[in-house]
């Protein structure tokens, strides 16, 4: 049994929160790994292309980080470009959700079309297109000057259910359904 206070995963390993773990584990879901990360397709992507790279060090959240860590969190922004480098034709962000879902600590490589199936609900928009996301350069630089990450859960959370907003322009959507006919407009057919 996990018991980790600020985040979610005071239950049994069985639960879907350590489905990442469980992945880890499987030679076959593994794209690539070394001494430090595993790299890992997200199963459910919210663009054209979504990997996640997981530490091999059992640390549950980025809220769980201390200073020790900053050397692992610049290697794995460092793999992620890698993965950046080999898309050329898309834009990518990397970073961290402020409240995760999942256990163990994942640094999300997700290109910025957001043209996918998986993408469906307003949760799952804002999740990746408001503070919520924390950009890993961001979170490399707190820890460097403050010695740890601070996550305020009340004030990510309201991120949750804010009114939509295209990334690319000033369009407010009045739905997801409105939301997903218009961004493939920023994005025609490669
Ligand atoms: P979060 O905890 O919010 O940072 O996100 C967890 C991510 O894990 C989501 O993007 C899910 O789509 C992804 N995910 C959930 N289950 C699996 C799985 N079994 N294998 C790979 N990715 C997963
Ligand atoms: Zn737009």
């Amino acid at each position: 049994m996990k018991n980790c206070s600020i985040t979610n995963f005071k239950m049994n390993e069985n639960h879907w929160s350590f489905n990442l773990i469980r992945e880890i584990k499987n030679p076959k879901s593994i794209l690539e790994e070394d001494e430090f990360v595993y790299i890992i397709k997200d199963k459910y992507p919210k663009s054209t292309y979504h990997y996640l790279i997981i530490p091999k060090k059992d640390i549950p959240s980025i809220s769980k980080v201390t200073k020790d860590d900053l050397e692992l969190l610049h290697h794995m922004e460092h793999t992620g470009n890698k993965y950046i480098d080999s898309h050329k034709d898309y834009d990518f962000q990397m970073g961290y959700h402020a409240v995760p879902n999942m256990y163990r600590l994942h640094l999300h490589v997700i290109s910025t079309d957001f043209i996918s199936n998986s993408l469906k609900t307003v949760r799952h928009w804002n999740i990746f297109n408001t503070p919520y996301f924390l950009p890993s350069k961001d979170i490399c630089k707190e820890l460097e000057d403050k010695g740890h990450v601070f996550i305020d859960i009340k004030k990510y959370e309201k991120y949750l259910s804010c009114k939509l907003k295209c990334h690319k322009c000033s369009y407010t959507p009045k739905n997801m359904v409105d939301l997903k006919k218009h961004i493939i407009e920023h994005f025609p057919v490669k």
